[in-house]
């Protein structure tokens, strides 16, 4: 008893210590998981942010000065000296990278385009020069714009396209035919007449283009139209531009070679630079504004990330004014826009919840995983180490069994020995019946040693099988006349039960009969002094079938999967009545499974058992 408590107490320890093995590490994974999922987060944010911050940077530093530096080489080294050509060029043309343009002297004053506010003057009728209006006919004109002898008239610029004008118009009064021709003339620029006021030149153009509309000429001037249309954009442009910036003084600290817009109400944008000592801003519509910023952010936009673009004033010109979403990148834009200012944000959280989620859930099942695995392997090892100091409890008590299995036979032989020794018998048959018990301990005693050394043989795998073509009739005789004796006892019922004709099975004989004996020893050992035990044999789905059958104290359901376990006693006290020491059904156990067969037991508490081997024939 004293030392069962202490295997238990050992066990309680080993599975205590098993558990903190796999208990401790399990609760650090889970503290480092639950960890490694809030870092995630943040990585994962961090990681976007890095990218995408590389990316504008990028953005900021190269792409712009990719995007101007090649527009502007041409537009810095070209000779300025022919203002109105240089505004045809680069600020009025179809492809002009400027749709407007402002060109001041060195002086600061501006000179191109003239601006002679001129308003409200422009419709009215053309000065003609002539005293007597009433006489001028439309033939005078066309001579004055078009004299059979150059230089004629010294007229400014500005009169010249009042009489152009009204001279198309007189055309289209009459149907003249020469029309198509002055249109023409007139829509086309001209280095003198671009000298003239801004206000005139757009003013003189849009009545042209009206003319060519209603004389149903849009067709065959088609092209002048168009950049008649260009140049009207220009110089209305410009003109804006010049009303707010008429001297260089005006432009304030604005950082040549940079962008900026005009002003907060007007949705123009200039970029300033000298050229040849001279200041010249380039005014770009909204329209080719953005087109350079959208350009340029092409290679950062994705749909992860709002980018907000804000100009100098502060208005919001790319992107959504209301988002609302915390940026994670403000910075200027770069060393053409040094005024803008680009906000990258990430269009919802939700992003890198997803991408958080993703890498939490590989996370998660791995840890699940391995403390799965965990428990497991602490798990086998608690069955392992259980089992383990279970069969050393099983060979302490086995070790105290045979001791006293040993001690019984051995004193009662010795007692009916000194007995004898002594002449303490009355007669002959008294002396008979002395040694005849003798015989039989010594008999128990062999039995006992025998099972003891096919045991160990057993267990060495040593134990070596005769396999012959038997006959189960020989098997069931054999083992039957071993009990014999023992069954002839009074309050004991035995019976024999075989078919002579069963056929063969291919056995070693001596160890099947151990097998039946060891049975039939159980079936007298765990019945009450009314004893009723049958061995029987038959042939059953192509197996010859060994049954040993009792009527004795029975096997509870529980205990019938542990009986054939090495060293179990369902009754271990060592004061039991039967003896044995736990071995004879695993050596039973073990002969039935060299022979391929099976064996079973179907048993009832207090209501007896049958055993039966089943061998392949
Ligand atoms: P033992 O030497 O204790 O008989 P065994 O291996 O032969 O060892 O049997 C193991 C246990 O199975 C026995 O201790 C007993 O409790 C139980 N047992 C075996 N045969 C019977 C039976 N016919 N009826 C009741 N219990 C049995």
């Amino acid at each position: 008893m004293i030392k069962n408590k202490t295997s238990s107490e050992h066990l309680g320890w080993v599975v205590l210590l098993l558990a903190a093995a796999v208990i401790l590490p399990t609760v650090c994974l889970l503290w480092f998981m639950t960890t490694a999922v809030r870092n995630e987060r943040l990585a994962v944010r961090q990681k976007l942010v890095d990218m995408y911050s590389g990316r504008a940077r990028h953005f900021f530093a190269e792409v712009p000065n990719l995007y101007f530096t090649g527009r502007f080489e041409h537009f810095n080294s070209y000779p300025l000296a022919e203002t109105h050509n240089f505004f045809g060029l680069f600020a009025a043309g179809p492809d002009s990278p400027f749709q407007g343009m402002l060109i001041y002297d060195s002086d600061g004053a501006l000179l191109y385009p003239a601006i002679a506010f001129y308003a409200g003057q422009q419709d009215s009728e053309p000065n003609l020069l002539l005293a007597d209006k009433s006489k001028v006919t439309t033939e005078d004109i066309y001579q004055l714009l078009y004299p059979k002898i150059p230089g004629k008239f010294n007229l400014s610029p500005a009169d010249i396209m009042r009489y152009r004008v009204y001279l198309a118009e007189s055309f289209l009064k009459t149907k003249d035919n020469r029309l198509l021709d002055h249109l023409r003339t007139a829509l086309d620029s001209d280095p003198f007449i671009d000298q003239g006021p801004a206000e005139t030149i757009i003013w003189q153009l849009e009545k042209l283009i009206a003319v060519a509309q209603q004389a149903d000429l849009t067709d065959n001037l088609a092209s002048e139209i168009q950049s008649a249309g260009h140049r009207i954009i220009a110089y209305a442009n410009a003109l804006e531009a010049a009303l707010r910036y008429p001297s260089v003084n005006r432009l304030g600290n604005w950082t040549n070679q940079t962008i900026r817009r005009l002003e907060p109400d007007l949705d123009l944008y200039g970029f300033k630079c000298n050229i040849q000592n001279q200041a010249v801003v380039g005014i770009l519509t909204q329209d080719s504004a953005l087109k350079i910023l959208t350009a340029s952010m092409r290679d950062i936009q994705d749909d992860m990330i709002n980018i907000q673009i804000t100009d100098n004033f502060g208005n919001v010109v790319i992107g959504n004014p209301d988002n609302n979403e915390k940026p994670f990148l403000t910075a200027s834009a770069g060393k053409f826009l040094p005024d803008f200012t680009v906000s990258v944000s990430f269009k919802n959280t939700m992003v890198f919840e997803k991408a958080a989620n993703r890498q939490t859930a590989i996370y998660t099942w791995t840890a699940i995983l391995v403390v799965l695995l965990m428990l497991l392997v602490g798990a086998v090892s608690i069955r392992m180490v259980g089992r383990q100091i279970r069969m050393n409890r099983l060979k302490n008590n086995f070790v105290a069994t045979v001791t006293h299995e040993l001690k019984t036979p051995l004193s009662s032989m010795r007692l009916l020995v000194d007995t004898l020794l002594d002449g303490n018998y009355t007669n002959q048959r008294q002396c008979k019946e002395y040694l005849e018990l003798i015989s039989h301990e010594n008999e128990r005693l062999s039995r006992m040693i025998d099972s003891f050394l096919t045991f160990s043989r057993m267990e060495r795998n040593k134990q070596v099988f005769d396999f012959q073509p038997v006959s189960p009739a020989d098997i069931v005789h054999a083992a039957a006349q071993a009990v014999q004796p023992k069954m002839n006892q009074p309050g004991c019922r035995f019976s024999v039960l075989v078919n002579e004709n069963l056929p063969q099975i291919h056995a070693d004989k001596d160890a099947m009969t151990t097998v039946l004996v060891n049975l039939m020893d159980n079936a007298y050992k765990y019945s009450n002094p009314d004893k009723t035990i049958e061995l029987k044999a038959y042939s059953e789905n192509g197996k010859v079938c060994f049954a040993v059958k009792d009527n004795g104290i029975g096997i509870s359901r529980r205990l019938q999967k542990k009986i054939f376990d090495r060293f179990f006693q369902a009754d271990s006290r060592l004061s039991r009545s039967a003896e044995g020491c736990g071995l004879g059904l695993s050596i039973v156990k073990f002969i039935v499974n060299a022979h391929k067969g099976t064996i079973d037991v179907n048993s009832k508490l207090e209501n007896g058992s049958i055993f039966t081997v089943r061998i392949p024939t």
